[in-house]
């Protein structure tokens, strides 16, 4: 028997010459170690502050390669994490040692404009998605990065800008093919795995591996009003209240956010405001575009902007439009998020202070209004426990530099902990900091489903291989 180092760091961990080459034969993807060429690249995630290096990646081709790799680290207690569109800001998807199970090469997207259903697979990414639906005039609600991957997002959640008009984008799930603990490919729908399903939609892949997803498709587009306009902060609680009231009255076609922050150094801008504080009002109608100007327009018109980005554009326009400022491997990134039942001066007041005094000037405040579908959808009906709140605050720290981290950490820390007295005690999984927090942390996100999505662990994997956290956190359960 060899001891072979590449297969994991976690002492005592036995796997012979004959079971890895075994293993490697089976994989009808590409396995890329530490000397390869490529390594670098495929280890890569969209966080510049994740650092990880894992023994084997395994980039998966096929359903069939996932089933092989979750007996393999089963088989050989290997540590490992799951890859889908790499930009889960904790950095989850890559590990230090063990395997990662990369999802990112599997890309077959269907669409069936009949039954208005798209099957995708775990690698897909938005844009992909949102570009093959629209070929049909149809779209299922997503983030608002392109390249964002459907599979984190969607299996946390998915707050975009079709939210309140067709929900969240777990919502939209008819089904999801899934690798169990066990090595089992099932299908999960309303009517087969009822709990799995359940558990899939908000339960972040805590319960198996997501090899494909089914979503309901809606008539969106091509053509949509989306308006995006930057006002300048001079009295952004004003702005602010001003949101909030618009957005109370709102139809459901609006999906609205208010984001506060400074203007960034680009050419986009104009230079004499570069560095200036803003509220930004973003919101799309999912509607004619006739209507949409009509009713968008009241954003617009608020004050005399820094700059209107509005106007009636493509769907997919739309979906692209805040990729620059989220550059991919560049930049360092800590997002944490509360939920607030409403916007209160308090709360209102804290938020600006914050906002504008950031550590770094890249860093926002969104705040993102829920309202329509998503909260028509009971607690109950899925893992997602979080449809009460009015509003998500998501604290966006984006820095450059190492040197900066701590204070960018502890600006988000800070703002999350004083904001306490305003939420209401929940948080949304996407946005997780570091997957800091353990089970306190789980606890905000699954609320009163906590209990069942215990019991479905139980059930389906016992062993808890499926862990929702850094790989760091699981060595330490180990030792
Ligand atoms: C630039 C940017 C914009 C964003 N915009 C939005 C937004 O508009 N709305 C919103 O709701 N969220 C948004 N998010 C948050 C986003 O939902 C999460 O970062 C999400 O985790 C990304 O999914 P991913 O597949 O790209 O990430 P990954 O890092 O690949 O995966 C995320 C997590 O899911 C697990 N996972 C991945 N694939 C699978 C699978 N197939 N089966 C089971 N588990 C799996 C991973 O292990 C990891 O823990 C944004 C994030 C970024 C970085």
């Amino acid at each position: 028997m060899t001891f072979i180092n590449q297969l994991s760091m976690i002492p005592g961990v036995l796997v012979t010459q004959n079971e890895l080459l075994k293993f490697e034969a089976s994989i009808s993807g590409r396995i890329i170690y530490a000397t390869d060429r490529d390594y670098d690249e495929a280890r890569a995630v969209w966080n510049g502050m994740i650092d990880r290096y894992p023994e084997i990646i395994v980039q998966c081709a096929t359903a069939q390669d996932v089933v092989k790799c979750v007996n393999f680290v089963r088989e050989h207690d290997i540590h490992f994490a799951v890859r889908g569109g790499g930009h889960n800001v904790a950095g989850s998807s890559v590990c230090d040692g063990g395997m990662v199970i990369d999802l990112s090469q599997m890309k077959q997207i269907f669409v069936n404009p009949q039954s208005r259903i798209a099957r995708a697979e775990g690698g897909v990414t938005w844009g992909e998605l949102d570009t093959t639906t629209q070929k049909y005039g149809l779209a299922t609600p997503g983030g608002v990065v392109s390249d964002t991957g459907i599979a984190g997002l969607t299996l946390g959640g998915g707050f975009g800008w079709l939210r309140n008009k067709y929900g969240l984008s777990c919502d939209n799930l008819v089904a999801v093919e899934m690798v169990l603990a066990d090595g089992r490919h099932v299908r999960a729908s309303k009517d087969e795995n009822v709990d799995l399903f359940w558990a899939a939609r908000g339960g972040g892949g805590a319960v198996g591996i997501v090899t494909a997803f089914e979503y309901r498709l809606h008539p969106v587009g091509p053509e949509v009003m989306f308006a995006f306009v930057l006002h300048p902060a001079s009295n952004a609680r004003d702005a602010l209240r001003f949101f909030r009231s618009y957005v109370e009255t709102a139809p459901d076609e609006v999906s609205a956010m208010a984001v506060l922050g400074r203007v960034p150094h680009t050419d986009a801008f104009p230079a004499a405001q570069h560095g200036k504080p803003y509220v930004l009002f973003g919101a799309m109608f999912t509607g004619p575009v006739d209507e949409g100007e009509r009713i968008l327009q009241p954003l617009r018109d608020y004050s005399t902007p820094i700059v209107d980005f509005s106007g009636v554009m493509p769907f997919t326009e739309v979906q692209t439009m805040w990729d620059e400022d989220y550059p991919s491997g560049e930049m360092r990134y800590y997002w944490k998020s509360t939920y607030l039942n409403k916007l209160s001066e308090g709360a209102m007041d804290l938020l600006i202070e914050r906002a504008y005094h950031a550590a770094s000037e890249h860093s926002t405040i969104d705040i993102w209004h829920i309202g329509g579908a998503v909260k028509r959808i009971p607690t109950t009906a899925s893992a997602f426990a979080n449809r009460e709140a009015n509003f998500l605050i998501g604290v966006e720290a984006n820095w450059e530099r190492r040197i900066d981290d701590n204070c960018n950490i502890s600006w988000t820390r800070n703002l999350l902990e004083d904001l306490q007295p305003f939420a209401n005690g929940s948080a949304y999984l996407n946005f997780p900091g570091l997957m800091e927090g353990g089970e306190s942390f789980l606890k905000k996100i699954f609320r009163s489903n906590y209990p069942r999505m215990i019991d479905i662990k139980e059930k389906y994997d016992p062993d808890n291989l499926f862990r929702l956290g850094p790989i760091e956190k699981y060595r330490e359960d180990r030792s």
